[in-house]
C-alpha cells in the first residue's frame, strides 16, 4: 500500500496544501513547529480515523475553521482509491468517504492504508509508564481487527458511564442499582478486549524477538509478557470464562471502587513487559538495550500488519531517526527497504539521498 497524493484543507496549520509522493522514500524537513509532525498525523488519520496525538476531533481543524478535510489517493489492494475524512471543529460526528461513498466507521476502511508510527518518545516506551504501551497496542490493534476498534469504543464508553456512577453515588445513592448492569456488560467486552490483546502480543513478542535477535548478534533472548487482570489464568480462555474472571476481581474491588469512586480493576490496566535472557527491561535495561527493544517492537509491528493485509504498511518516522546512532540507524534503514516511508527531520541534507524531500515552512511547501 501507499499514499500517492494529500490535500489538506484547515487540518491543524495547513490552510490549504496538496502533495504528491514518492512509492518510496519521502523526507519532511523544516524548522521546529512548522508542520511536519501534522503532516505525518493527517497521513495516519486518513487510514485509521485515529490520531496518535490529539484528544478530540476538533484539536485537527485549523483554528477559527469549522471544518478540516483530509484527502488521499491510495494504491492499495491492487488498485487507486480515495479516503475523504471531514472533521468538524464542534461536536458534529466526523464523514469518511472511500471512493466517493460514504461509510459509518473507520473500519470499513480497514487494510486499505495502514501504518506505524515511530517517534522519539516509542524509544523509552519500554521504560515508561504503561499508558504508553497500551497506545501503542490499541493503535496496532485497531487497525488490524476492526471488531476490535468497536469493542474498545465501547469498553471505553461503559467505563467513563461507571465512572459516573462512582463519583455520583454518594450524593445520589439509588443510582448504584444500575452498577451490576454497567459491570457486567464490561466484562463481556473487557474479555473480548484481552483475548485478541493474548493473541496480538504473542505474534507482536515473536516477531520482535526475531528482530532483536538479529540486532544484538543473536546475544540476548527476547521475550515479551502480556499481563492483564489478575485473576484471568489463561487469556486464551473462551469468553464466558474470561468474562467470569473478569467479574470475580471486580467484586473483590467492589468496595474499594465505591470509596476511591474510580474503575480499579479491569484491561483499560493491561500492560506488557519485555525481557531479555530473562532480565526485566523496565527494571535493569540499559539505555542502548531499551532502544534496541523498542525499535523491534515497532519493526514487528508493521511486520505482523505486513502480512495480515498481504502488503506493507506504510511507516512514519518522526524525528527517531536523528536520535539514534549510526548503527541503529543502519539497522532501521536497512529494515524498512521495500515499503513506502515518511520521515520528519530539522536539517536539510542530513538523509536526503534517500529519496524525495519535502521542505514545509509554516505549513506550506517551500519550493527551492
Ligand atoms: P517540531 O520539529 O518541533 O516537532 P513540527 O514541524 O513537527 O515541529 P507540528 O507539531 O507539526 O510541528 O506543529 C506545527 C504547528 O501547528 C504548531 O506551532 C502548532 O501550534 C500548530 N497547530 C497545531 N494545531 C493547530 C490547529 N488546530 N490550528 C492551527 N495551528 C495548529
Ligand atoms: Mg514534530
Amino acid at each position: 500500500m501507499r499514499l500517492c497524493d494529500m490535500t489538506l484543507r484547515d487540518f491543524r496549520n495547513y490552510k490549504e496544501i496538496s502533495l504528491e509522493f514518492d512509492p518510496g522514500v519521502n523526507l519532511i524537513v523544516g524548522d521546529n513547529a512548522q508542520g511536519k509532525t501534522n503532516l505525518l498525523e493527517a497521513i495516519a488519520y486518513l487510514g485509521s480515523g485515529k490520531s496518535f496525538r490529539a484528544q478530540r476531533t476538533g484539536e485537527m481543524v485549523r483554528f477559527g475553521a469549522d471544518f478540516a478535510e483530509i484527502c488521499g489517493t491510495v494504491y492499495s489492494q491492487e488498485r487507486l482509491q480515495t479516503l475523504r475524512w471531514i472533521l468538524f471543529s464542534g461536536s458534529k460526528p466526523r464523514q469518511i468517504f472511500r471512493n466517493g461513498a460514504k461509510k459509518k466507521t473507520a473500519g470499513e476502511l480497514s487494510g486499505v492504508l495502514s501504518s506505524v508510527l515511530f517517534c522519539p518518545e516509542d524509544l523509552m516506551i519500554l521504560k515508561g509508564g504503561g499508558a504508553g504501551r497500551r497506545r501503542l497496542a490499541d493503535l496496532a490493534l485497531c487497525q488490524l481487527r476492526p471488531n476490535y476498534d468497536a469493542a474498545l469504543t465501547e469498553y471505553h464508553r461503559i467505563l467513563e458511564q461507571k465512572g459516573r456512577i462512582l463519583k455520583d453515588h454518594h450524593e445520589n445513592p439509588g443510582i448504584l442499582e444500575i452498577l451490576p448492569e454497567y459491570n457486567a456488560r464490561l466484562c463481556q467486552v473487557g474479555a473480548l478486549l484481552i483475548s485478541y490483546r493474548a493473541r496480538f502480543f504473542e505474534g507482536l513478542g515473536k516477531a520482535a524477538a526475531a528482530y532483536h535477535s538479529q540486532f544484538s548478534g543473536g546475544a540476548e533472548d527476547f521475550t515479551l509478557q502480556y499481563q492483564t487482570v489478575s485473576t484471568v489464568s489463561d487469556p486464551y480462555a473462551p469468553l464466558d470464562k474470561l468474562t467470569e474472571d473478569l467479574l470475580s476481581h471486580l467484586e473483590s474491588h467492589y468496595r474499594a471502587e465505591l470509596e476511591s469512586g474510580q474503575c480499579l480493576t479491569g484491561p483499560h490496566k493491561d500492560d506488557f513487559s519485555v525481557s531479555l535472557s530473562g532480565i526485566d527491561l523496565k527494571a535493569y535495561g540499559s539505555q542502548g538495550q531499551t532502544r534496541t527493544a523498542a525499535i523491534s517492537l515497532k519493526l514487528a509491528q508493521r511486520e505482523l500488519m505486513g502480512r495480515e493485509f498481504s502488503q506493507k504498511p506504510i511507516l512514519l518516522l518522526d524525528d527517531v531517526l536523528s536520535e539514534l546512532d549510526p548503527a541503529r540507524q543502519d539497522f532501521v534503514l536497512n529494515q524498512i527497504q521495500g515499503g513506502q516511508v515518511f520521515i520528519t527531520c530539522c536539517e536539510p541534507g542530513r538523509f536526503t539521498k534517500l529519496g524525495k524531500t519535502v521542505q514545509i515552512k509554516k505549513g506550506q511547501i517551500q519550493h527551492g
